[in-house]
């Protein structure tokens, strides 16, 4: 019976000790999982903020794309309103003139005055072309970029450029003379666009030197790893550097200048990564610079 109680005892004990055991493990494990349960719930806190942050930085910057849009389509919107008046301005011109001309023309066609309705026509023509003029200088400003470049050679674009506006040049006896050292001249460009640009320049320097006693025009072609092509005169000079090169500033008479030549020209040089850099020279008269990058025979 001794040992029988001791068993008894024994297992009694063990099973007391276990449950106890049992019970602190348990209530170990009880808090631990309180303690994760808090965590997980703090976690979903951040979570949740983290969330609603990043929610409200999606719309600072949506807002943001949006001010910006806003801004360029109103800047794009008083640009296209600028070009608008400029436009309708210089082709308002010579519409008007045009129907006058017309007006006399049939006038003097009526009377037989055909002499006289022939200069009126003729007149007419030169309209005509001057509005051509306004439309092709728009275009070449709306169809710019995409060509692939290639060597072109200066001295032959220079020369054909010139060709151009050499019947004008006589007309106003301006002496016009070329300066470089012998030697083919490459550069990376797209010919006819070159040439539009030195079409551009030969004939502001032409304007510029109007009412001077003996008007000269000098192109220096100078060749390093950079070439320079610059167009001289011996004109008024630039008074307003810091417009120069804005569209629509021209200081012609309207009808004489619409103010784009300069604008585009630039742009046209920095499409084939050159510049165009203007000064006035120290005995008087402009220069503008057309200086882009030497390219070597392909
Ligand atoms: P536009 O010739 O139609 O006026 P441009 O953009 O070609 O337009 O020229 C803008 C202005 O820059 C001219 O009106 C003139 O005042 C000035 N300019 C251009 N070339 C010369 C030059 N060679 N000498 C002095 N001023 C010039």
């Amino acid at each position: 019976a001794g040992i029988f109680s001791e068993w008894v005892f024994g297992i009694l004990a063990f099973t007391g000790f276990f449950s106890l055991a049992m019970f602190f493990s348990n209530q170990r494990i009880r808090s631990r999982l309180i303690g994760i349960s808090r965590e997980s719930d703090e976690l979903k806190q951040l979570n949740m903020r983290l969330q609603s942050e990043v929610e409200q930085r999606k719309q600072a910057q949506e807002s943001l794309a949006y001010a910006e849009q806003t801004l360029e389509q109103s800047s794009k919107l008083a640009a296209l309103g600028q070009m608008s008046a400029a436009v309708a301005h210089e082709l308002n011109q010579p519409l008007a003139a045009m129907k006058t001309y017309m007006a006399g023309a049939n006038m003097l066609m009526e009377r037989h005055r055909t002499e006289e309705a022939k200069t009126a026509f003729s007149r007419l023509d030169g309209l005509i072309d001057r509005m051509t003029t306004i439309t092709k200088q728009l275009k070449s400003y709306a169809g710019k970029g995409a060509d692939a470049l290639e060597p072109v050679d200066v001295k032959q674009a220079l020369s054909s450029a010139f060709s151009l506006v050499a019947q004008d040049y006589r007309s106003h006896s301006i002496s016009y003379k070329e300066v470089f050292d012998s030697g083919d001249v490459l550069v990376l460009a797209d010919r006819v666009r070159l040439e539009q640009v030195f079409i551009n320049l030969l004939r502001n320097a032409r304007d510029a030197v109007q009412g001077v006693a003996f008007p000269q025009v000098t192109v220096v072609i100078e060749s390093y790893s950079t070439v320079h092509i610059k167009f001289q005169d011996n004109g008024h000079g630039i008074d307003d550097f810091e417009n120069l090169f804005e569209p629509f500033y021209t200081t012609k008479r309207p009808g004489d200048g619409i103010g784009l030549g300069l604008a585009i020209s630039s742009g046209i040089i920095a499409d084939f990564n050159g510049r165009l850099i203007a000064q006035n020279l120290s005995h008087g008269g402009a220069e503008f610079d057309v200086q882009l990058p030497y390219s070597p025979k392909s």
